[in-house]
């Protein structure tokens, strides 16, 4: 038996709270009855810097449900850092922590099925989706495209998988260890090591309201994604620079060899074309590798991830 912390994530979510801690109230009692859990497992909330009432009902249930615990954050510090605040919050509290988004698109059930697998020596259980039949076209489209890309970019991440996994305390542990400033937990958490295992995820709709993740986010996430793990977009660049210097030479024995030849060369739409070309890919060029200086730049100000400013903890 462990005891488990559910850790959800909440930006602007006063329409999915109840229904969302009514369902995992469930689930929790189901597992201590099955004897998988002990019977102070329990949910924290993350309240995410919201600009509406989501702390003022994670108060309210946190007093009328035994489960329910939350934290406050001081602002809005991005669904990343307020996983990685609810993590740290449930570290040494529980023997293994779930994450889910408090919407529960996530399948539920799976957490039991991450609870056996820890029973049985893994460390680290992976959400897998395997059905994105509730996420629309362009969702699903730019979900894989960016998969495909992280992967050819080297980056190691579970395939299909998003924030949706077991933790076991030691794992947690370890992950406390990691510095990053510019957190993207999918792509950290597999170089943790450990036994790893995943279970499948089948996605559903959210409970009420509208995604959180604006595009900015998105991007954000997808740029975090590759540019924190991966310098293979600056060789892409610098074997780019190569090229065109190789292009550029042969250019020269062209223009000479048709200059002795007698040819006169007019080219003005050729040069425009050309000129408008390396600047693109020299602006280009420059605009990745202040990508990565900007990271730098974020990694040695050090600043805390996240503020907590109110706390409802059991002991
Ligand atoms: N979220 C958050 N901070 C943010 C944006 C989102 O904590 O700045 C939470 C949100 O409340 C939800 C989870 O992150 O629990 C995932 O967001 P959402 O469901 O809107 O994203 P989607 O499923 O549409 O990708
Ligand atoms: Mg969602």
């Amino acid at each position: 038996m462990i005891r488990l912390a559910i850790v959800s994530p909440c930006y602007n979510e006063h329409e999915v709270l109840y229904e969302s801690a009514k369902r995992l109230t469930e689930l929790l009692n189901d597992l201590i009855a099955k004897g998988k859990i002990t019977k102070d497992s329990f949910i924290l909330y993350v309240n995410d810097g919201s600009k509406d009432d989501t702390w003022d009902i994670i108060c309210g249930l946190h007093a009328s449900n035994r489960f329910v615990c939350g934290i406050n954050l001081a602002h809005n510090v991005g669904h990343q850092n307020a996983i990685m605040a609810g993590m740290m919050t449930a570290k040494g509290r529980c023997d293994g922590v779930v994450t889910i988004d408090c919407d529960l698109q996530d399948d539920i059930t799976a957490i039991e099925r991450m609870i056996d697998l820890h029973a049985n020596g893994i460390e680290i259980v992976y959400g897998v989706k395997v059905s994105r039949q509730a996420d629309s076209f362009m969702k699903k489209f730019t979900a894989q495209t960016f998969y495909r890309i992280q992967s050819s970019m080297g980056v190691d991440a579970v395939y299909n998988h998003a924030d949706f996994r077991f933790m076991s305390s030691r794992a947690l542990n370890a992950l406390a260890q990691y510095p990053e400033r510019n957190l993207y937990l999918r792509g950290i958490i597999p170089t943790i090591g450990f036994r790893t295992a995943t279970v499948d995820d089948v996605i559903s709709e959210r409970i009420a309201g509208q995604s959180k993740y604006s595009f900015s986010k998105m991007l954000r996430l997808a740029s975090d994604g590759i540019t924190s793990f991966s310098s293979k977009p600056m060789i892409i660049v610098l074997a780019a620079g190569t090229l065109m210097l190789i292009s550029s030479l042969a250019m020269i024995v062209y223009v000479v060899i048709s200059l002795l030849m007698g040819h006169y060369v007019p080219g003005w739409s050729s040069l425009m074309l050309s000129v408008w070309f390396i600047g693109s890919v020299i602006t280009i060029g420059i605009g990745i590798l202040g990508t990565y200086i900007g990271k730098m730049y974020t990694e040695i100000k050090h600043r805390p991830l996240y503020i907590v400013s109110d706390s409802l903890l059991h002991e």
